[in-house]
């Protein structure tokens, strides 16, 4: 029996680039499918993030043209990632390979063979890692490389230069469908799986046509989302901090003391407001801190559905199933 791979492509307003990269996408996948890698009734899956552009006409119409193409499109805009595990959910039972990427060709579609390689050589998880980030502009790379180190630093364990370029099994998909978090950072997330994995490296490219969803702010919320979804060492070092804190405020105590007892105790105002404007900083800082956590925790327990599918260029029940024969 044959591979059957889903691409999973999350599109938001991308009508300037995917009329170029579709075209490449399927280029790759009829090349591992005359090479036998993969099985010919595999697909290429875009998920319309609740675009307002022409993209999801783009998609039916590209689904019109070639039955490898199919769509789903988002109720409305949920973000990158939600849009990944609206795919990832939506062929967990006819896949037996996933690869998600970005559909705007930044990522090498050529590393896609030696992912599928990886997984006939008994691999589950293949993560597509950047070899250099040189079409990165300075403050990108220094923030990002500082945010890996952090993370891993925090007992987080993510692929260092991998974002959301992966190949994933069915076995690996079956348990990742228990996770059943609102708050996602994929690429956080798998490693927690399991299973046997890999890295195969690639070149990243500028974006072909169109412009990044991902300003600098969006960016530092994605980080900042990464590091509470998977990691509470915060709240812990939250506890350390007020050691540390205590233990100079019983120092500054011995020293009002012994002040007092040397009758130089009027030269003590400035060494009280330090002392206000410190303690208040750092509070204010671990109830921050603190309240993020209660408001990932509000998240959870409300636990509304992470996405929510409105139209799809196919009949569910007319996709056929891994194994099922498309003859
Ligand atoms: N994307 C999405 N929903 C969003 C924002 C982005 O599905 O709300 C998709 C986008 O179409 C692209 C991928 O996520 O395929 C990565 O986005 P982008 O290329 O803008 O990010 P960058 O590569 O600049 O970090
Ligand atoms: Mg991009």
């Amino acid at each position: 029996m044959q591979t059957k791979l889903y691409m999973i492509v999350p599109c938001y307003n991308e009508e300037e680039v995917l009329p170029v990269t579709a075209g490449l996408f399927l280029e790759e996948l009829t090349e591992l499918a005359l090479k036998g890698k993969i099985s010919d009734d595999s697909r290429i899956l875009f998920v319309d993030d609740g675009s307002h552009d022409s993209t999801w006409e783009i998609i039916t119409r590209l689904s019109g043209q070639n039955p490898h193409f199919i769509g789903i499109r988002q109720s409305r805009n949920r973000g990158h990632q939600n849009a990944l595990l609206a795919g990832l959910m939506e062929v967990k039972e006819k896949a037996d390979i996933t690869i998600s990427i970005d559909c705007d060709g930044q990522d090498d579609i050529r590393a896609m063979e030696d992912m599928v390689d990886a997984y006939h050589d008994g691999c589950d998880i293949v993560y597509g890692v950047r070899s250099s980030r040189s079409t990165d502009k300075l403050l990108k790379k220094m923030s990002a490389q500082f945010f890996y180190r952090l993370l891993n630093h925090l007992g987080a364990e993510v692929v260092y230069n991998h974002a959301d370029y992966r190949l994933v099994s069915a076995k690996v998909l079956k348990e990742f469908a228990g996770f059943r978090e609102v708050n996602l950072y994929l690429r956080g997330m798998f490693p927690l799986v399991g299973f046997k994995s890999t890295s195969v490296y690639y070149e990243r490219y500028e974006r072909m046509a169109g412009k990044s969803h991902y300003p600098l702010s969006k960016m530092l919320g994605l980080a900042f989302d990464g590091i509470t979804s998977l990691s509470v060492r915060p709240i812990q070092m939250i506890a350390g901090l007020g050691v540390c804190v205590s233990i100079i405020s019983f120092i500054g105590v011995i020293w009002a003391i012994v002040s007092e007892f040397c009758g130089r105790t009027i030269t003590g105002w400035a060494s009280t407001v330090c002392m206000v404007c410190f303690m208040g900083g750092v509070q204010l800082i671990c109830l921050g801190v603190l309240g993020e956590y209660i408001g990932k925790i509000y998240l959870e327990v409300k636990a509304r559905p992470r996405y929510i599918i409105s139209e799809r260029t196919y009949e569910e029940e007319k996709e056929t199933k891994k194994g099922e024969s498309v003859l």
